[in-house]
């Protein structure tokens, strides 16, 4: 087995072994990165990298280590990075060298964790196929034909690919499970405010997860103890202590109620992803798990619900970007009027000015109360159905996405893309954590396992999958000639 199909778990033993130095780990990381043709990444930060692996090797040396030193990874592009472009995918921010570090990079630099990299993305994390980035689709690593999905493409094929041990993405409506589905690795979406945003580029505020991208519920887990935490600067980020999401990894799973909701089970959903979830589905009833049939009635309206409300709140947002402060600036402009107007005109792409049109439209007068008020109402009924299922079941099991990895231009409509978010937005919109994990093929691709937990139950999540993990060997399973 190469050094590169190695989990973060794996690694942290082999540089306690002294089995390699993390200057040549993360050189071996480095040299995959440059020959890969997946264009995964926006930007590669080779010098910075050696140097942090040279510390880190030090730190290690002197017995000064924490749980993750020097393990290398890379940020998704939404990340601030002090003194390292952040672009958010967006011609907007092409020229943006971030002035601070995001709390989340803040604490992995603290740690001695090596960054190797910030990851391609959908323009502001806005789409689910990585084909809105100003700098091109990601390719799927298991047929390059295909999307890696989105908005965490880049992060979630860099994985795949074994390009990087681990990733950082965001989910405000799945962009951290859907292309951890469509990539055949696991993705942990936590509790909404488990993770500071500071400094994570906004898109829809009360929508917007950071967590990890890994191969394993282990490694993540191991991820989630060092990013997640209160912080001062973000007031919506929880009050509330870490647990050390390793501790209940073995658990035993036995009498874990298990609800379907057959919602997720309807028309639309392709009948080889349905077979595979099943047959997931019956590998925990063998572990011991009850399987019980339950509705969400109200999901069906999550699609227009969160097609209402992030537009809503990316359209705020992104006033931000007016040519004034930072990024991209017109030429010559005429007058102020000018300055703005062609500089977002020319600086933003296709996607996101139709979203900051609707939200702009949804949020004016006289038509805030029939759509913004609206799906705020709509999206308690959507949280009051999860916690009504949440008095009788433990977790929610279902699809990711509707079908698997799609090929690239295949979707020609923006709205038939928004109707493959279906499974993954309600989770979002109540707030509750959600994780893809590796749970079979279909058509020869991979295809996840959703599973949605109670608020605070990330742990919870993280032995289920870690369970199924030590039975399975689906997240081991990489694309050819790796
Ligand atoms: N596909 C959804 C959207 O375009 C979700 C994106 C995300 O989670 N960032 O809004």
């Amino acid at each position: 087995m190469g050094i590169h199909n190695k989990t973060v778990a794996e690694l942290v033993q082999g540089l306690k072994n002294k089995e390699f130095s993390c200057v040549e780990l993360t050189q071996n990381y480095l040299q995959r990165i440059k020959t890969s043709n997946l264009n995964a990444f926006i930007t590669i930060t080779d010098e910075l990298a050696l140097a942090q692996a040279r510390d880190a090797d030090e730190k290690i040396a002197k017995n000064q280590s924490g749980a993750l030193t020097g393990i290398p990874y890379a940020h998704k592009d939404i990340f601030c990075t002090n003194g390292i472009k952040t672009s958010a995918g967006s011609k907007m921010l092409d020229n943006f060298i971030a002035p601070y570090d995001a709390t989340v990079s803040y604490k992995l630099n603290q740690q001695h964790l090596v960054m190797l990299g910030k990851t391609n993305m959908d323009e502001f994390a806005m789409g689910s196929s990585n084909e809105s980035s100003f700098y091109g689709a990601v390719k799927n690593p298991w047929n390059q034909n295909k999307s890696p999905g989105g908005s965490s493409g880049g992060s979630a094929a860099a994985v795949a690919a074994r390009l990087v041990p681990f990733a950082t993405g965001t989910d405000t409506g799945g962009s951290i499970r859907q292309p951890s589905s469509l990539c055949g690795i696991t993705g942990l979406k936590p509790t909404y405010g488990r993770i500071s945003r500071y400094g994570m580029i906004a898109y829809a505020s009360s929508l917007d997860q950071a967590g990890p991208i890994t191969q394993t519920a282990q490694d993540a887990a191991l991820v989630l103890n060092a990013i997640a935490g209160f912080d001062e600067k973000d007031s919506t980020s929880a009050r509330r202590e870490v647990e050390d999401y390793t501790a209940t990894l073995n658990d035993s799973i036995k009498g874990l109620k298990i609800g379907l909701p057959r919602e997720f089970f309807s028309e639309g959903l392709d009948d080889d992803v349905a077979r595979v979830v099943m047959t997931a589905v019956k590998v925990f009833e063998s572990m011991g798990a009850i399987v019980q049939d339950i509705s969400l009635p109200n999901s069906k309206f999550a699609i227009p619900t969160y097609y209402i409300v992030a537009p809503c709140e990316c359209s705020s947002n992104l006033s931000r970007m007016d040519g004034v402060r930072f990024g991209y600036r017109c030429e010559n402009p005429k007058d102020l009027e000018d300055l703005y107007l062609r500089s977002r005109t020319e600086g933003f792409g296709a996607e996101v000015k139709r979203r900051i049109m609707i939200g702009n439209y949804a949020l004016s007068a006289g038509y805030y109360d029939a759509y913004y008020l609206k799906a705020q109402k709509v999206r308690h009924l959507i949280s009051d159905d999860f916690k009504k299922a949440f008095k009788t079941i433990d977790v929610v099991m279902g699809p990711v996405s509707p079908t698997t990895a799609f090929d690239l231009g295949a979707f020609t409509d923006p709205v038939s893309m928004y109707l493959a978010d279906i499974y993954t937005l309600s989770a979002n919109l109540a707030g509750l954590p959600g994780m893809s994990i590796p749970a079979g093929f279909a058509q020869g691709l991979p295809v996840g396992l959703q599973m949605i937990g109670n608020y605070w139950h990330e742990s919870k999540l993280l032995n289920i999958a870690h369970q199924f993990q030590q039975i399975t060997d689906y997240h081991r399973q990489t694309p050819d000639g790796l």
